[in-house]
């Protein structure tokens, strides 16, 4: 198993990650597609409040655009949630599909890793 100081540097990281995914999600994600003034484009120049027929077509091509990289965070927001389950069930560094043990190197890279090199796809 992975020693404590290394689990506890790890899981800071996921949290840090899982924290910025949130906020990445609550600017982009779905739910601000409920609220249209709300809403911030992914180009970041968008204005609430002076809409017209142009940045109505923006935030539609923007909104289009918003939904790959939504998938994309809340795929790389369960992976990171998985691993912080696996560190408190005491699984966490361990391959999912082998069993052997996830080198260090390999988990400071991506601490939601879940597999080691050798079964990663
Ligand atoms: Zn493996």
């Amino acid at each position: 198993m992975l020693d404590k100081r290394t689990t506890a540097k790890l899981e800071e990281k996921l949290k840090q990650e899982l924290a910025t995914l949130e906020i990445e999600l609550a600017d982009i994600g779905k739910e601000n597609y409920m609220n249209p003034s709300d809403w911030h484009g992914t180009n970041g120049d968008l204005e609430t409040g002076t809409a017209d027929a142009t940045i109505l077509a923006d935030r539609f091509e923007a909104k289009t655009t918003n939904e790959g990289i939504v998938t994309e965070l809340e795929e790389r927001f369960n992976h990171i949630k998985e691993a912080l389950g696996r560190i408190k069930k005491g699984t966490y560094g361990v391959c999912e599909k082998c069993g052997a043990m996830i080198p260090i190197a390999r988990l400071e890279a991506n601490p939601a890793a879940s597999t080691c090199i050798n079964c990663a796809e």
